[in-house]
């Protein structure tokens, strides 16, 4: 078989596996090494120490390093779309990015992924050396994805696909084959003098086009990070629990996105629950449900304490009296970190009026006179001094 019916045949089984867009490269060294360098040294990638480890900058650098025999890269691009079911009426809700509302995309790119190299393979008639590799490789997904043709680099740091727009997750399928390329410059005009996702950050986390500090991203504080949230962010993250789309809501390419492409069905929100999820339930949730809740889901990169220290922050911004019961069970919780962030949640909602300060002022007296942990007790002390402040 020709490079270029090797090249075909790829593509004609990625399209049958659903994958929205599909680009073939050649495997070579990255060109923006220098600039990630430059972004780590710089600090911003917070706590994610993995992506300063040798390893993990070597990939970045060259696919070889991941996967020493690869030849060829197929990049591809799965939809999930606006993805945004009516929001319910009812409950104290929090908010879940779109694209953790569904199936864990890892495992829905990984395994078509897995069934494109084995079409690969019976094509060629022997074994082919792939790799699949989905976000958590060590791997310049960006710039490959741009190289492929499939979109182009944007100022919110996400991959526009022209035509599709940026509610997309990537997969890289690193094969030993040669297969010729399909690789394209996108003809699409970029981001050109808009600036709307750099204007519209809740945090302010974009240092400059193209540069996002994640120590102040919602989706880095949310997600990846695991100690307390700074204090000043904590009335940004609104009702976000995991994740946040806003630099990617407010982007023309997205709100022009036509509907004609139906997203992956698996990646599709589960149900009202996985995109506006009920706080009070999940703040009240024991173990086995809140397993139940992230099972099969990108969800599952939260462990329990971080999510209800989320969920104690989006209680805490949401000026919803029926907030402050939960509120103040999330004062008696095993986890410290949950303890603390549900004391600001309670100096948050009588500053707000959703309880009243004499409540407030006792729940967190209350609590005061039975926690051990130093942290703790400098939260409840900073929100028993809002309370008293508002009582005059
Ligand atoms: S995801 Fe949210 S917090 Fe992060 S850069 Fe975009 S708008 Fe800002
Ligand atoms: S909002 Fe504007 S600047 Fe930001 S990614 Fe979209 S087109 Fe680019």
């Amino acid at each position: 078989m020709t490079p270029e019916a090797a090249r075909d045949h790829v593509v004609a089984a990625a399209r049958r596996h659903g994958f929205h867009r599909v680009g073939i490269v050649a495997v070579e060294p990255s060109r923006r090494a220098e600039l990630h360098r430059d972004w780590l040294a710089a600090g911003y990638h917070g706590e994610m120490a993995y992506l300063a480890t040798p390893e993990h900058v070597a990939g970045r650098a060259d696919p070889r390093a991941i996967f020493a025999v690869a030849r060829t890269v197929i990049v591809v691009a799965l939809a999930y779309g606006k993805n945004a079911p009516p929001p319910p009426p009812d409950g104290v809700r929090g908010l879940i990015a779109r694209y953790a509302r569904g199936t864990d995309y890892h495992m829905v790119v990984r395994d078509r992924l897995q069934l494109v190299a084995a079409e690969l393979a019976a094509a060629l008639g022997r074994a082919v050396a792939s790799r699949v590799c989905v976000d958590s490789a060590p791997l310049a997904e960006r710039e490959l994805a741009e190289r492929a043709g499939i979109g182009f680099a944007a100022k919110n740091t996400m991959v526009i696909a022209p035509g599709l727009g940026s509610y997309v997750v990537l997969g890289e399928l690193l094969v030993d084959v040669e297969l010729a390329t399909t690789a394209a410059p996108t003809r699409d005009k970029g981001c050109g003098q808009c600036r709307s996702c750099l204007d519209a950050c809740p945090t302010g986390a974009f240092v400059d086009a193209y540069v996002l500090d994640a120590r102040r991203c919602i989706s880095y504080l949310t997600i990846e990070h695991d100690g307390a949230i700074p204090l000043e962010l904590r009335p940004r993250l609104g009702a976000m629990i995991f994740g946040c789309d806003i630099c990617q809501e407010v982007c023309p390419y997205n709100a022009a996105a036509p509907d004609r492409h139906p997203p992956a069905a698996e990646l599709t929100a589960r149900d009202t629950d996985h995109a506006y999820p009920d706080l009070i339930a999940l703040a009240a949730a024991g173990a086995n449900q809140l397993r139940q809740f992230v099972k099969r889901s990108a969800l599952r990169r939260v462990d329990r304490r971080r999510l209800l220290r989320n969920v104690a922050v989006a209680l805490g911004n949401s000026g919803e009296p029926r907030a402050a019961p939960a509120a103040i069970a999330l004062l008696a919780h095993p986890e410290a970190l949950v303890r603390g962030h549900a004391a600001w949640a309670l100096g948050e909602l009588a500053t707000s009026g959703a309880v009243d300060a004499i409540t407030a002022a006792a729940a967190l007296d209350r609590a005061a006179a039975a926690e051990v942990d130093d942290e703790v007790k400098a939260e409840l002390a900073a929100a028993a001094a809002r309370v008293v402040s508002l009582r005059g």
